[in-house]
C-alpha cells in the first residue's frame, strides 16, 4: 500500500511516521521547502517525544520519504491523506478550508488512477460533499473516492495516541474506500482498537463534537476553581472526588488558565459557526468560548493587579507552550497573558524560560528576554509565573530561589505547589488558581 500525506505538520508528520511504522510506504509532502530539506536530513521540525527515532528508523528502512511536490507520487498512491491546516478564518471563526481545497484541486488535475482521498484535517460537516463537487468538476469522480478519518492525537503524546488510539473513525459512503481504510488500520486489531465505521458527515461531526465536549469539561472545572478560590473550598478534593465517579472520569478535570492550543479554540469557534449555518444556536459551546476568553482576561487582570500592588518591575514566566511536551505556542495562555501585561504595563520587564518553545515564541516578536538555562533565569527576578506544567518546574528549589530573587511573589497558574506549605514559610507570597 502506498500512502501520500499532504501537509507535514504535527498531524501529517506523526501520521506518516506511524503508518510507515506499520510497514506501509509513505511519502509526506509539504510546500515548506525548508521543512522538507531538514526532514530529508533527519532534522525534525517539531518537538514531539519519540518522533525523531521513529522518523529516522523509517527513513532508514525506506518506508518513509519526504518531498515538496506531490505530482510524481499521485499516480503511484492508493490513498491520499489531507493533513493541512484548517485555521480559523480571520474575522468570522469559520474553519478556513483554502488549504484543503487547493490541495484537492492539485490532486484532481493529475490523478488518472483509482485513489481514496481522505481528510485527516479537522473539517466542518459537509466538507466531503464540497470535495466531491470539486472532483466532479474535474470529471474524476469514477477515480477519486472520498472518506473522512479525523485525527485525535494529542501533541506531547502523539505517537502513543496514534499507535494506541481509544478509537478510529472511518467515515465514507463508498464501499471501496471503507475496505481500504479498514485495511490500513488492521495493525491496530491486535490491540482491539474499536473502529467506528460511519458516513462522512457523521465522521466530520464526531471530531468537532468530541473537541467541543472536552473544551466544555475544561471550562466547567475552571469555573468551579474560581468558586473554590472565592470560598476557600478545596479544588483538589473536588476534582478528585468528581473524577472517581466513572460517569465523569478524572481526565480534563484539572483547573488551568483557560484552554489553548491549535485545536480547542478554533474547533469550538468553528462548531458554533457550523450550528449557525444550520440555523441552530449551540448555547453551551457559545458560552464556553466566551467563558474561556473571560478566564484568560480575568487572570491577566488579576496578575497585573498583583504586580502593581507589590511594585514589581521584573517578571519571569516559566513555560510558553500551551501544554507540556510540545513546542506549540498556538493560543497559549502564557503568550496571551504576556501580551496583556506588555500592553497594560509599559515599564514591566518580562523574561521567559521554556524547555523547547522559545524558537516558536520568538516568531511572535514579543518585547521580552528569553532564558535557555532555568538555573540562571531567577537572578534578581521579583515575580515568577508558572505558565506550563513542564516536569522541570515541578521540583523547583524555592530556598535557592528565595536568595536569587529581589522580591518574592509566585503565581502558579497550574496549581502545582498548592499543597506546599514551605513556600509561604520561606517568605514567598504564593498565588494559585485556587488560593488567594
Ligand atoms: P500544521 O500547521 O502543523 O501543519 C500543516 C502543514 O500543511 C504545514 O506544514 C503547511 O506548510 C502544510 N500545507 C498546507 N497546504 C499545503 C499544500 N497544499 N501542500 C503541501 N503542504 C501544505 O497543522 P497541524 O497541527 O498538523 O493540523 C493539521 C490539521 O489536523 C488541522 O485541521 C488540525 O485541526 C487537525 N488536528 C490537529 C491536531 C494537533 O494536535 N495539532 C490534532 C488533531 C487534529
Amino acid at each position: 500500500m502506498n500512502i501520500l500525506i499532504i501537509g507535514t505538520g504535527y498531524v501529517g508528520l506523526v501520521s506518516g511516521a506511524c503508518f510507515s511504522e506499520f510497514g506501509f510506504k509513505v511519502t509526506c509532502i509539504d510546500h515548506d521547502k525548508n521543512k522538507i530539506k531538514n526532514l530529508k536530513k533527519s532534522i525534525i521540525p517539531i518537538y514531539e517525544p519519540g518522533l525523531n527515532d521513529l522518523v529516522n528508523k523509517n527513513i532508514d528502512n525506506k518506508n518513509l520519504n519526504f518531498d515538496t511536490n506531490a505530482n510524481k507520487y499521485l499516480n503511484k498512491s492508493d490513498c491520499i491523506f489531507l493533513a493541512v491546516g484548517t485555521p480559523s478564518r480571520r474575522g468570522d471563526g469559520h474553519a478556513d478550508l483554502k488549504f484543503v481545497f487547493k490541495a484537492v484541486e492539485q490532486i484532481c488535475l493529475r490523478v488518472n488512477k483509482k485513489i481514496v482521498l481522505v481528510t485527516k484535517s479537522t473539517v466542518p460537516v459537509g466538507t466531503a460533499k464540497k470535495i466531491k463537487n470539486i472532483i466532479k468538476k474535474y470529471k474524476k469522480d469514477k477515480l477519486i473516492t472520498v472518506a473522512s478519518n479525523p485525527e485525535f492525537l494529542r501533541e506531547g503524546s502523539a505517537i502513543n495516541d496514534f499507535l494506541r488510539p481509544d478509537r478510529v473513525i472511518i467515515g465514507t459512503n463508498d464501499e471501496y474506500s471503507r475496505l481500504l481504510l479498514n485495511s490500513l488500520y488492521k495493525p491496530l486489531n491486535i490491540r482491539q482498537v474499536p473502529i467506528v465505521n460511519t458516513d462522512t458527515e457523521t465522521s466530520e461531526l464526531i471530531k468537532y463534537a468530541s473537541n467541543s465536549f472536552l473544551a466544555t469539561k475544561i471550562t466547567f472545572i475552571n469555573e468551579i476553581s474560581v468558586f473554590c478560590k472565592k470560598t476557600g473550598t478545596n479544588i483538589g478534593d473536588v476534582t478528585r472526588a468528581m473524577g472517581l465517579d466513572k460517569r465523569i472520569g478524572s481526565k480534563f478535570l484539572h483547573p488551568g488558565p483557560g484552554y489553548g492550543g491549535s485545536c480547542f479554540p478554533k474547533d469550538t469557534l468553528a462548531m458554533s459557526k457550523i450550528f449557525k449555518d444550520h440555523k441552530i444556536k449551540f448555547n453551551i459551546v457559545d458560552s464556553v468560548i466566551k467563558t474561556n476568553d473571560k478566564i484568560k482576561e480575568n487572570l491577566s487582570a488579576e496578575i497585573l493587579k498583583i504586580i502593581k500592588a507589590n511594585k514589581i518591575s521584573k517578571v519571569l514566566f516559566l513555560g510558553l507552550s500551551f501544554k507540556p511536551e510540545t513546542d506549540d505556542i498556538r493560543e497559549s495562555s502564557s503568550i496571551f497573558i504576556i501580551k496583556y501585561l506588555l500592553k497594560k504595563h509599559k515599564n514591566l520587564s518580562i523574561s521567559a524560560h521554556d524547555p523547547v518553545a522559545i524558537p516558536n515564541a520568538k516568531k511572535e516578536k514579543l518585547n521580552i528576554k528569553y532564558h535557555f538555562d532555568l538555573n540562571k533565569s531567577f537572578e534578581s527576578q521579583q515575580m515568577v509565573i508558572i505558565g506550563t506544567e513542564w516536569n522541570i518546574y515541578r521540583s523547583i528549589n524555592f530556598k535557592n530561589l528565595f536568595s536569587q530573587m529581589s522580591s518574592h511573589v509566585i503565581y502558579d497558574l497550574r496549581n502545582i505547589y498548592i499543597h506546599d506549605k514551605e513556600i509561604v514559610k520561606l517568605g514567598f507570597k504564593y498565588y494559585s488558581l485556587s488560593s488567594k
